[in-house]
């Protein structure tokens, strides 16, 4: 399959699956209400992943803008705390339900400026199906600082994760940062080999940051709820716990009964029930073995085939639906 049809079928996939589970209808909530989150630090749930909304002085500056066709609702809210025009965009990563309606903000203001990580840059370019807008105007590799004083925004990169070009976005005098899919819905992120992605990078790439990365509280997922600098630092130990029982456990253990080892010490992130408003797959134990079923390819050099939905029945060692759906 094509890269687009890959970067397509994360979404769409995902969204059958997810309707699958919950027995129901594939549902994206729509762009929801502008919800403050400290300061002039605000978040835009719905229609995709998360939109952080940042009014500095100069103008607003928006981490990631959801799925096609969401400016118009993105800016009604941001109008209902400002008036100061929308200046610049940072795309925590490749995906379009977060650089879905970069467009509408490019069409209404060409100096709209589009910042991300270089690899990201990559990424849509590979694209046949990315639109202009979602192409960066400004890349960097390692760090970035932009802005300064109370407007100074922090970017990193520490390796891959999610995709290969995960941006951790810190709005330093807030104490807040952004980590996009890096850490979604409380539960273990989805892994897009097709971009990147890596669970035996990802415990290295979290780690980095925690040790790099000072003085944040607030952490601004890439869908869900806001969460917190502890909630973060669990969540760095438990895809290290995830990685470390898929090496004990492979060629030996199932990854549904790997993922269960991990339920005492980490009863947030295995949980079994299905997710309000998720827009793509399972429960956060069904992600917990997908992901021990993606350490377990990496491990033995195999492509990965990870998907974005719950888990398939299936014999001993088969249960993290290895093989991707229809359609992919
Ligand atoms: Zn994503």
């Amino acid at each position: 399959m094509s890269r687009a049809g890959v970067l397509t079928s994360i979404v769409l996939v995902g969204l059958a699956a997810a309707g699958v589970a919950a027995q129901r209808g594939p549902r994206i909530p729509p762009t929801g209400k502008i919800m403050p989150v400290k300061g002039n630090l605000y978040v835009i749930h719905g229609a995709g992943g998360n939109t952080t909304v940042f009014v500095a002085s100069t103008g607003v500056v928006l981490v990631d803008t959801k799925l096609a066709n969401n400016g118009d609702a993105i800016m009604s809210q941001v109008k209902t705390v400002t008036d100061k025009p929308v200046s610049m965009i940072i795309n925590t990563h490749t995906h379009p339900d977060h650089n879905g309606s970069n467009d509408y903000f490019k069409d209404a203001r060409a100096t709209v400026e589009v910042v991300t990580h270089e690899n990201t840059r990559k990424w849509v370019e590979a694209n046949p199906q990315s639109k202009p807008a979602m192409k960066p105007d400004k890349t960097f590799a390692d760090t970035l600082t932009l802005g300064k004083g109370k407007d100074q925004i922090d970017l990193y990169w520490f390796g891959a994760a999610h995709t290969n070009g995960d941006a951790f976005v810190v709005f330093k005098a807030l104490r807040a940062m952004c980590v996009g899919d890096v850490m979604a819905w409380k539960m273990a992120p989805l892994i897009d080999p097709a971009t990147g992605g890596s669970v035996i990078a990802l415990p290295d790439t979290l780690e980095k940051a925690v040790k790099e990365i000072k003085n944040v509280d607030t952490v601004i997922e890439g869908h869900g709820d806001v969460n917190t600098w502890a909630g973060f630092r669990d969540y760095t130990r438990f895809n290290r716990a995830l990685l470390d029982a898929a090496k004990a456990g492979l060629g030996k253990k199932t990854p549904e009964d790997i993922a269960a080892t991990l339920k005492p010490q980490f009863p947030e992130f295995t949980k079994e029930v299905l997710l309000t408003d998720l827009e793509y797959g399972g429960t956060p134990l069904s992600r917990a073995v997908i992901n021990v079923n993606v350490a377990f390819q990496e491990l033995r050099g195999e492509p990965v085939t990870t998907n974005f939905g719950p888990p398939r029945a299936g014999g001993p060692g088969r249960g993290g639906a290895e093989t991707p759906p229809p359609g992919r």
